[in-house]
C-alpha cells in the first residue's frame, strides 16, 4: 500500500460549475461558526490493492456516492485528521505542522489497517485544495479554514476483512473565533461510568469509533454543564487520559507542566507544541501517568495552580473546575491562569505569523 514514489501525485481539477458568489461567501465567513458551512470544492483520492493511489482529484464539493455494503457502514474502518489554515496580515496563507498531521494519519492507518499516504501526498491535497478555495480562509482575528482530511473503506464487501478499495478525501469549513468575548475558562466533567478507549484498542488513532464512544458521556457531561468530558484509564480508572477532543495539561507551583501519558490517548499537536513552548521558556515539562488523586491533593494543597485543555479547534481552554458525581475541584469562575494564556498568546502568534517561526512549523500553502 505505499505509494511508490516520494513525488506528491498529479492532481486534476474540475472547477466548480456552481461556487458561491463572492457576496454569500463573504456572509458566511462574516459568522462562519465550526463545521457548518464547507468550501466549493474538495479532494479525492482512490485506492485499490491492485493500483496503489491513482484518481487524485480536486473536484466541486458534493455528496459521495456509496454502494449500502461498502464497509465503513458496516466496520467503521474510518480515520480522519484535522488541521487549520491560517490567513496572516499580509493575505499568505499557512498551515501548521502538517506534517505531524500526515504521520499521525499514517499511524491511525496502521491501526485500522488502511493503506499509507505519504506524507508528501498530504501536503499536496491541501495545497491543493487551498490553491482553489483559498478565498474561504477568512481574515478576521482568531478564524481560520479548517481541513478535514479522511479516509475510509468503499470496497462492497461484507466480510470482516481490511478492505482493498478506500478512498481519502479533504473537506474545508471556516472557523470563526472558538470563544467569542474572550477566552472563556471552561468546567468539565469526570465520566466514571464510560472508558474511552481500553489498552490495546484504538484509542491512539484518530477514528471515528472513539468519537462515537464518547457521544453518551459527552451529552451526560452536557446535561452537568460542563463544556467536555474527561476520561481515566479503562484498567484501574484512576489515571488521567484526556478530553472528548482534547488533551489536559496541570501547572504546578514551581512552573512544572504534567499531562498525562498513555497508549490510549490521541497524542495532540497542540499538545506537543505546547510542550516545546514551555521547554523553551526553560519550564519542566513531564509525560507521565496522572492519578486523579494527584490532581485532588494539588488541589488541596494548592500546588496545583492552572489546569488547560489543548487541541486544534480551541488552541488552549483554560479548565476553571473538574466537576464528578461526589466531588468538584477548582473554583468556579476561576479566571484564565497566566502561563495557561501566555502559552496560548505564543502559539497563536506563531499560528498567524505575528512572531517569528523559529521551529519551522508554518508550511504556506
Ligand atoms: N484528543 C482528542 C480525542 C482529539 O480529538 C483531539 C483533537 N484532534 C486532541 C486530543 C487534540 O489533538 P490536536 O492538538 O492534534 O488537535
Amino acid at each position: 500500500g505505499e505509494s511508490a514514489t516520494e513525488f506528491p501525485l498529479a492532481f486534476q481539477l474540475t472547477p466548480s460549475t456552481d461556487a458561491r458568489a463572492e457576496a454569500e461567501r463573504e456572509a458566511i465567513l462574516a459568522d462562519p461558526g465550526f463545521g457548518k458551512h464547507f468550501t466549493d470544492h474538495m479532494v479525492s483520492i482512490e485506492w485499490t490493492i491492485e493500483d496503489g493511489w491513482h484518481n487524485a482529484e480536486v473536484i466541486p464539493y458534493g455528496p459521495i456516492s456509496l454502494d449500502p455494503a461498502a464497509s465503513v457502514l458496516h466496520y467503521a474502518q474510518e480515520i480522519f485528521e484535522g488541521l487549520k489554515a491560517y490567513r496572516h496580515a499580509d493575505g499568505s496563507i499557512h498551515t501548521f505542522r502538517p506534517e505531524a498531521n500526515a504521520a499521525r494519519l499514517q499511524r491511525s492507518a496502521a491501526r485500522l489497517a488502511l493503506p499509507q499516504l505519504s506524507t508528501a501526498d498530504f501536503v499536496e491535497s491541501l495545497k491543493q485544495l487551498v490553491a482553489v478555495d483559498g478565498s474561504w480562509v477568512p481574515d478576521a482575528p482568531e478564524t481560520s479554514l479548517y481541513l478535514r482530511p479522511f479516509m475510509f473503506a468503499t470496497e462492497s464487501f461484507l466480510g470482516v476483512r481490511a478492505a482493498r478499495k478506500v478512498g481519502f478525501y479533504v473537506i474545508a469549513s471556516p472557523a470563526g473565533t472558538y470563544f467569542t468575548g474572550g477566552v472563556a475558562p471552561v468546567n468539565i466533567w469526570l465520566s466514571k461510568e464510560f472508558n474511552r478507549a481500553g489498552r490495546g484498542g484504538m484509542g491512539a488513532a484518530k477514528t471515528g469509533g472513539n468519537y462515537a464512544s464518547s457521544l453518551l458521556p459527552q451529552e451526560l457531561a452536557y446535561e452537568k454543564g460542563c463544556a467536555q468530558v474527561l476520561f481515566l484509564d479503562s484498567q484501574e480508572g484512576k489515571y488521567l487520559e484526556e478530553l472528548g477532543g482534547m488533551n489536559l495539561f496541570l501547572v504546578y507551583k514551581d512552573g512544572t507542566l504534567v499531562t498525562p501519558a498513555s497508549s490510549s490517548i490521541l497524542e495532540g499537536i497542540t499538545r506537543d507544541s505546547i510542550m516545546q513552548l514551555a521547554r523553551d521558556r526553560g519550564h519542566t515539562v513531564e509525560i507521565r501517568q496522572v492519578e486523579i488523586e494527584e490532581w485532588k491533593a494539588g488541589s488541596a494543597s494548592g500546588d496545583i495552580v492552572e489546569v488547560f485543555a489543548c487541541g486544534t479547534a480551541a488552541v488552549i481552554a483554560p479548565v476553571a473546575q473538574l466537576l464528578a458525581d461526589d466531588f468538584a475541584l477548582g473554583t468556579a469562575g476561576a479566571p484564565a491562569g497566566e502561563l495557561t494564556m501566555s502559552l496560548r498568546q505564543e502559539l497563536t502568534d506563531i499560528q498567524y505569523g505575528r512572531i517569528p517561526d523559529r521551529h519551522g512549523w508554518l508550511t504556506r500553502l
